[in-house]
């Protein structure tokens, strides 16, 4: 006997990073949305404050975005890109590349995230192997980074649900420690002062390793889904330093932080610190579509066309690597940005986002706040014997009053979209301090 799916039927769809039994219980459902808001299924309007899942920075139903795609899909709805190509592929990387520091100057697209960071440790390995340098094979991460769900990305990455559920995952990587230090840092306003020489936790990896054996770390420079971790000042530059005197390649996972979340195109900018791939996804089609782009320096490139054992320099690729409709939106949504001014206003209002967030600092519960761009970090303490209980039930109560918060653990992370206007900053704030006063 066959079994037709009911709306109501919550066990067909397994769905991703969900507590999917709680869920069938008590179900959060959505039906459309609309610049900054989603419509619920019982009809009420929800702040989007965390923009999707950091990806619609221009905000849902974007008209540019929206007239791009049906243009799009009544000339060209797929075309392959290997070997074959599109004139528009071309043209994104071009504008891809010029957001970010110079010398990063080719792209290769992907389908997501996860994509791009496996695609970018692939790059890595390559180019050493290219060069002669084969031996360079390990890849070092950082506790509490995330970098997707891949097997590269979740063994290079530091959270331990992420992996322990998965076997050996690759050898021959390491981990430095996190720079999260509360002790020193907690309420810091942007990036904390404390924690420059964690970063030196590199050279100990690399000489318990031997550096010459060292392919590429990877880190976020502002850890998102862990809990939105900035990094202390000077650690970047002295990261940078390290790989320098080592050989060793740094890739910066960028696939919150790229196209504006920090209120520049990169975070690299951002901190001055740039890296020799850059990793991205999310905010390149404004969630519409999805895509992932990496971004890759000169010398890697150069490295791959010249010393390649075959005329296919690199064999790796997605049957979606430059698909023509996320091409499409990729293009609108820069397009977006661009005519909006969308990464200055990001600037402009951070000032008043980060007192926005600060306030909150005598709420009950609150043991750590932290802040950049339109990126908060809200720490809870969490109850006695019930770590992230707390976080669950301020999500819960967040939805019941229309707001979408994330929450990892006890930590909530908001993200709104560029065009959150001041009222709704000073309402989804007043808000959140309305619940979080009222849980025990
Ligand atoms: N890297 C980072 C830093 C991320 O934040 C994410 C997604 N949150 C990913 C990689 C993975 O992206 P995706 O879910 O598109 O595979």
């Amino acid at each position: 006997m066959t079994h037709s799916p009911s709306p109501n039927d919550f066990s067909r769809f397994w769905m991703p990073f969900s507590a999917n039994r709680d869920f069938a219980r008590d179900p959060r459902l959505i039906t459309a949305a609309d610049g900054m808001y989603y419509t619920s299924s019982d009809g009420r309007q929800i702040l989007d404050a965390t923009a999707g899942l950091w990806c619609v920075n221009a905000g849902h139903g974007d008209p540019i975005i929206k007239e791009a795609l049906k243009r799009q899909i009544d000339t060209l709805d797929y075309a392959p890109h290997f070997n074959f190509g599109t004139p528009a592929a071309f043209e994104l990387a071009g504008q891809v590349a010029a957001l970010f520091p110079a010398g990063l100057e080719h792209v290769f697209f992907t389908g997501s995230g996860s994509e791009s960071v496996d695609t970018a440790l692939k790059i890595a390995l390559h180019y050493h192997r290219a060069r002669g340098d084969g031996a360079r094979t390990r890849l070092i991460g950082r506790e509490r980074g995330y970098h997707g769900v891949g097997f590269g990305g979740i063994s290079v990455g530091g959270i331990v649900n992420n992996r322990k559920h998965f076997g050996t995952l690759l050898t021959g990587t390491d981990h430095m420690r996190h720079t999260h230090d509360p002790a020193r840092n907690a309420f810091s306003r942007g990036c904390p002062d404390h924690g420059a020489e964690l970063a030196d936790d590199l050279i100990r990896i690399a000489e318990l390793h031997d550096p010459s054996t060292i392919a590429a770390v990877i880190v976020e420079p502002m850890a998102g889904s862990t809990g939105v971790l900035l990094p202390p000042k000077g650690y970047l530059q002295r990261l940078r330093e390290i790989c320098d005197r080592n050989g060793i390649l740094l890739i910066f996972d960028e696939v919150i932080t790229a196209y504006g979340r920090l209120g520049k195109a990169s975070a690299a900018e951002v901190f001055g610190v740039t890296p020799d791939i850059i990793t991205t996804a999310k905010g390149l089609t404004n969630g519409v579509i999805p895509m992932g782009a990496v971004i890759v320096d000169e010398k890697i490139y150069a490295s791959a066309m010249e010393h390649s054992e075959t005329p296919i320099e690199l064999f790796h690729g997605y049957t979606y690597s430059a698909h023509p409709m996320a091409v499409a939106a990729a293009k609108a949504t820069l397009e977006t940005y661009r005519r909006n001014d969308m990464f200055a206003r990001v600037e402009a209002l951070a000032p008043l986002w980060e007192d926005a967030v600060h306030n909150l600092r005598d709420v009950p519960n609150v043991v750590d706040l932290r802040n950049m761009g339109l990126v908060a970090g809200i720490e809870l303490s969490p109850r006695p014997g019930a770590p992230g209980a707390r976080g669950a039930e301020v999500m819960k109560m967040a939805w019941a009053e229309g707001l979408m918060i994330r929450v990892t653990g006890d930590i909530i992370a908001l993200s709104p979209p560029f065009i959150i206007t001041e009222d709704e900053i000073q309402m989804l704030f007043e808000k959140l301090a309305g619940i979080l006063r009222r849980i025990d």
